[in-house]
């Protein structure tokens, strides 16, 4: 039997995709469907989604959504079967999905992700579904309009995908969401005297997932779970980690049409194309000197502040330095500052570049990801792919899916990269170290690679894992719901 299933996020690739989360987003259905799952994505209509469509059906006329008109429009785009929330007033605007082009948060974000919320729980209701799928801040009020919508009552699931942005917003907001005044409790949406979109959600969602079991684990403790923890864990039994796939045809080194030179496994040597191809790009100086790259936000959660203070190091110790970012503008002029520091040591390309992406994981030698917490992280796997070698920290999806270069590992030749404990300057510097001396043993690192890029990261073990536990949602449904004591109204 098919289950059907309305995914709900703020972004998907390939239409609109600002990190990780949309690319799992963009992956699920594929992964999903050889186990009998239907996906259909909702996701707002903003301007780069409207143009991707070519034909849609009206599903919905609404002429007020928490005050605002709006469409609920159902298309395709990119292989991908959406539901489009058309809301002019909330998404048609040049800049970011949540940020205007300066980087400030638009300030009726709160408006913009609950009538997002309110949309899927309304369609999750109409017959068509049997589970609502809930992605992050952005989607989680969905669960909630459900639990306060009245029936017929659908099992939800709110994937945690990063715990540190809450969706928190002033109480003022709550007369606007159309809710019971009950639910400005404790057990409902209120968090800590504001309104907690997470928060909300994962106090309705019948199921929490999050993406690496460590992840899972670190968020029931205080530092991690961003004040979140207490629910996280009074609802432990309710919480699963499962590390995100990645997209093998996206991501495949073989036939990837961004790399100078497209290998495998068995053909590394042709990567040093794509290492030539690297170096002029960013304007590095020819040289066989080990390449680390870094794609990443330029953010304190990625360790980015620390690598600024270290990147002269880096070069120190022989090594040489290509960063693709954006991020954090404090953070930003310090690697513009390192790269014209060290001309053709460090090379650095500020701003988003999806084609130069798979250029660095093809041609570098290995990727830097020093998180202070990393949920899952994409780039890593993408790197192990590529023959890129992960120095990355042990915490979250890194430590799920890294095995570190220590001896008993190099010697059962199952080592995949270098995992570090600090996320300080001695502690990277410690592990760029490692990695450099490791860099002179051709045959170990040839085989480090080898071992990478024989992982099995698809979306088959991930894909079936949420399979069952939609599968186990739609069963139990019935007993499990909570009664609802009062319809939400506009
Ligand atoms: P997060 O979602 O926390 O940013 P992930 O590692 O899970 O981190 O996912 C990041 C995704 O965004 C990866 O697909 C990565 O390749 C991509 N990415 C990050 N920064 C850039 C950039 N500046 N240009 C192109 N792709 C980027």
């Amino acid at each position: 039997m098919t289950i059907r299933v309305l995914s709900v996020a703020s972004e998907i690739f390939p239409l609109v995709k600002t990190g990780g989360l949309a690319d799992v987003v963009g992956a699920l259905p594929a992964a999903l469907a050889p186990y009998g799952v239907r996906l259909t994505t909702m996701v707002p209509g903003y301007p780069e989604v409207m143009r991707a469509l070519r034909k849609t059906r009206l599903v919905h006329h609404y002429p007020s959504l928490l005050g605002v008109e709006a469409r609920l429009l159902g298309g395709a785009a990119g292989g991908l079967d959406l539901l489009i929330l058309d809301a002019p007033r909330l998404s048609s605007r040049d800049g970011g999905p949540y940020a205007d082009p300066s980087g400030t948060q638009w300030p009726d974000n709160w408006l913009r992700f609950a009538a997002l919320g309110r949309a899927a729980a309304d369609c999750a209701r109409g017959g068509e579904f049997d589970l609502l799928h809930a992605h992050d801040w952005q989607a989680a009020m969905a669960p909630a309009y459900l639990r306060y919508g009245g029936s017929p009552r659908v099992p939800s699931v709110v994937t945690i995908h990063n715990v540190a942005f809450p969706g928190r917003f002033p109480a003022e907001i709550f007369p606007s969401l159309g809710l019971p005044p009950e639910a400005f409790s404790i057990e409902g949406v209120e968090y800590y005297g504001g309104v907690g979109f997470l928060k909300a959600g994962l106090q309705a969602a019948d199921a929490i997932t999050t993406v690496s079991p460590t992840y899972a684990e670190q968020i029931r403790t205080p530092e991690f779970g961003m004040g979140l923890e207490g629910l996280i864990e009074a609802r432990r039994d309710r919480v699963v980690g499962i590390v995100n796939g990645i997209d093998t045809e996206t991501w495949d080194p073989a036939a990837d049409p961004h790399l100078a030179s497209i290998f495998d496994a068995t053909t590394l040597e042709l990567r040093q194309e794509n290492r030539r191809a690297v170096e002029q790009t960013l304007g590095l100086d020819r040289s066989d000197a080990p390449l680390f790259c870094v794609v990443s936000r330029l953010t304190s959660q990625k360790g980015m502040d620390v690598l600024a203070a270290v990147a002269g190091d880096l070069v120190a110790m022989g090594g040489r330095l290509a960063v693709l970012g954006s991020g954090d503008p404090k953070l930003e002029p310090r690697f513009a500052a390192a790269a014209a520091r060290h001309k053709g040591r460090i090379g650095v390309k500020i701003g988003y570049d999806e084609a130069l992406s798979h250029l660095l994981q093809g041609g570098a030698d290995a990727i830097l990801i020093p998180s202070r917490f990393e949920p899952c992280g994409l780039t890593q796997m993408y790197g192990l792919r590529y023959g890129c070698v992960p120095v990355g920290s042990r915490t979250g999806g890194l430590a799920d899916t890294i095995i570190d270069a220590n001896e008993a590992a190099l010697a059962a030749r199952v080592a995949t990269g270098f995992l570090f404990d600090e996320v300080t300057e001695e502690g990277l510097i410690r592990a760029v170290k490692r990695a450099i001396a490791l860099f002179a043993d051709r045959e170990a690192w040839r085989s480090m690679q080898e071992q990478g890029m024989k992982a099995d990261f698809s979306w088959k073990r991930s894909g079936r894992c949420y399979a069952e536990l939609y599968q186990h949602l739609t069963e139990i449904a019935p007993r499990s719901k909570p009664a609802a004591k009062r319809s939400a109204s506009d």
